[in-house]
């Protein structure tokens, strides 16, 4: 397998907060976060273009925060600070592993980030360097999947992935009911159609009108993003119905 070309010039990788928890309940993994940087090292030297977009669930959402009574718009800005947060601790992780790396945000915040700039974000792909996508979309009311559907489209990804916790989509909760079935492929439309939990309804939207294929693959399993890179079929993929 390990000889197979790429089959990805450029992805826009999704990265939940809670991604970075790995088994706590608050904040950072150090070691999560350094064996994800890895992946994300490995799939950038084997010559993949990679962006990345960070939630910030394991610090703040705006919603958690408005049913405790906070202001929404606050609260949305609190969870958009997050995301910097956990950028720049896979920054500091890819760094120390040699990478190189540009944090851009969406919200203006330049001494500690640049801003969010597609062109100059395409140059920084081209030229080899990591570029992770901090703030979401800079605006209240959406979140990081909706980011991520959004910069994937700007920046002419081939491919979005979502890392989650689970290997794909079920049509039940795998931990709940034993015979929950995997889906291999599903379309946009059957996504939207049936609720199922994959990415909130306007970032699939997005990826259905201009044609984003979608990847949901499960980031606790090693290698998996090089094996999905190299044209195995892990996961779930979304994309336009045959
Ligand atoms: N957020 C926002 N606008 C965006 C993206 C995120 O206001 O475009 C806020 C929102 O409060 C969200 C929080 O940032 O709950 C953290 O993002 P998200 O919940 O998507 O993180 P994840 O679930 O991926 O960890």
């Amino acid at each position: 397998m390990t000889d197979k070309p790429i089959k990805y010039r450029r992805i826009l990788l999704k990265l939940s907060g809670e991604a970075l928890m790995g088994r706590m309940d608050y904040g950072i993994d150090p070691e999560v976060i350094g064996r994800l940087a890895n992946e994300i090292l490995d799939v950038q030297k084997a010559g993949v273009q990679v962006g990345v977009v960070i939630g910030g669930g394991n610090i703040f959402r705006g919603a958690g925060l408005a049913e405790a009574g906070m202001d929404r718009v606050t609260g949305d800005h609190m969870g958009m600070l997050a995301t910097v947060i956990n950028a720049l601790a896979m920054q500091d992780a890819l760094e120390k592993l040699g990478a190189q790396v540009r944090t851009t945000s969406a919200i203006k915040i330049n001494e500690v980030c640049e801003d969010f700039i597609r062109r100059r974000v395409v140059r920084h792909l081209e030229k080899g360097r990591v570029v992770l996508f901090a703030a979401g979309t800079g605006n209240p009311f959406f979140t990081t999947d909706s980011a991520a559907a959004l910069r994937a489209v700007e920046i002419g990804a081939d491919l979005l992935l979502k890392a989650t916790k689970v290997d794909g989509v079920y049509d039940a909760d795998p931990k709940k009911k034993k015979d929950a079935r995997r889906y291999e492929k599903l379309s946009y439309d059957e996504v939207i159609a049936r609720n199922l939990q994959v990415m909130d309804t306007a970032a699939i939207a997005l990826c259905r009108d201009y044609g984003m294929p979608l990847r949901i693959y499960d980031m606790t399993r090693p290698g998996d993003l090089m094996r999905i890179l190299k044209g195995q079929a892990i996961g779930t993929l979304v994309h336009a119905a045959a």
